[in-house]
């Protein structure tokens, strides 16, 4: 792959990004005659949908560059941002070529918008994905194995073929190839982050929301030959980094380039997480359904969306940083997060524990102005440069 094919593809990964209404979703459509179904952040077991012939689409509100106008008179001011943008989305036509959408159990504000959406959109489909808070396969096993079934009855009475294991498992390998391309890109830019910046891999990842997962493996594929290929990338004297807390609505792309250009290297964050959410593949043999719910009870990382005993709280945030050698831990939380700011003082606990250096920010996904961002960034990371070890 030449620059100029590189180039063309980040490009193509930006203006997907900025696609609000949905273009390539449209155009998939009508290529396939297929159903497409959208997402709320953080987690659907997207192979399920892919197996039935649907299309899932990730919906992470409106960024930067939406006006809302609508969406913010249902909403108090005191909440977070993503709800407003994905409304406004929703009433200006942008998300009319989905079929359907389900709204994962994440926060209290994700459950109230599917009840809204059931009001405001009665001709959809609009699904509250439960998702089991108990991680006993014989408890929360046999809860989620219905919450799954009554998804799959759901996507056939929409006119989607009927789940059949096979197809199934065709599509969990699909899946499991999609995590290992993404899973190889994270750690070359643990090993050498000169060569990934956070907001190239961050458009990447995000493309991967309302693209076919195929056509996303081979962006993957593509990109990766890149950077190899690349001999501009060279490194610099930044301060490694762990971005943590914007795993549901997303900081602004200006948020991230501004953290890189303040001299951080992002080794690791929380962004767009369904591309991470399990450690390891899904097992393909045996029933494929019960690995989909074994691996979403027993291998999915630690997120403050799920159940975790305080004990252990901020024992896996340590570990990331740890192995992805980060000097630093920035706590990156959109405003009104509960689940984010909840979690936040165990987790710096956790860290201030281990030794690890952080600092702070909140952002709303239509934050505008970086230079208080870039001053915090930047002098968090000099400090790291010059008197870390010292
Ligand atoms: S940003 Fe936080 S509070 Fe808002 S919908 Fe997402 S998880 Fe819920």
């Amino acid at each position: 792959m030449n620059s100029k094919d590189a180039e063309e593809l980040l490009e193509r990964a930006e203006a997907l990004y900025r696609d609000h209404r949905l273009q390539s979703v449209r155009e998939w459509k009508r290529r396939s005659g297929g159903l497409a179904v959208g997402y709320l952040p953080i987690y659907i077991p997207r192979e399920l949908l892919h197996a039935q012939g649907v299309l899932p689409v990730g919906l992470m509100g409106g960024g930067d560059d939406l006006e809302v106008i609508r969406g913010d008179s249902y909403y108090q001011s005191y909440i977070c941002h993503l709800p407003r943008s994905t409304l406004e989305l929703g009433l200006n036509g942008s998300l009319d070529c989905l079929d359907g959408m389900i709204f994962p159990a994440i926060c209290d504000v994700i459950r109230n918008m599917s009840g809204m959406w059931k009001m405001l959109f009665p001709d959809k489909l609009v699904r509250y994905l439960d998702l089991p808070q108990n991680f006993d396969r014989e408890i929360g096993g046999k809860f989620y194995r219905r919450q799954l079934e009554e998804l799959s009855q759901d996507m056939v009475a929409l006119g989607a073929r009927p789940l059949e294991e096979e197809s199934l498992r065709r599509s969990m390998a699909i899946y499991n190839e999609n995590r290992r391309l993404v899973r190889e890109l994270w750690e070359l830019r643990r090993e050498e982050p000169w060569k990934v910046p956070a907001s190239e891999f961050y458009l990447i990842l995000r493309a991967g929301l309302v693209l076919a997962v195929e056509e996303h493996s081979r962006m993957l594929e593509n990109y990766r030959m890149h950077v190899h290929a690349d001999p501009g990338r060279k490194p610099m004297d930044q301060a490694r980094v762990l971005v943590t807390g914007c795993f549901c609505e997303q900081p602004p792309l200006g948020f991230i380039k501004t953290l890189e250009r303040a001299g951080c290297y992002i080794v690791e964050d929380d962004l767009v997480q369904i591309h991470r959410w399990f450690h390891r593949d899904i097992p393909l043999e045996g029933d494929p359904l019960e690995n989909c719910i074994a691996a979403f009870l027993e291998d999915a990382v630690a997120s403050p969306t799920r159940y975790i005993g305080d004990q252990e709280k901020g024992r896996e945030l340590v570990e990331r940083a740890r192995r992805s050698g980060a000097e630093g831990v920035l706590f990156c939380a959109p405003s009104f997060c509960d689940p984010a700011l909840l979690d936040q003082p165990m987790l710096v606990a956790a860290v201030e524990k281990a030794g690890i250096q952080w600092t702070g920010f909140k952002y709303t996904e239509n934050l505008g102005q970086f230079q208080v961002i870039r001053e915090q960034a930047g002098t968090f990371a000099d400090s790291i440069r010059l008197w870390s070890g010292v």
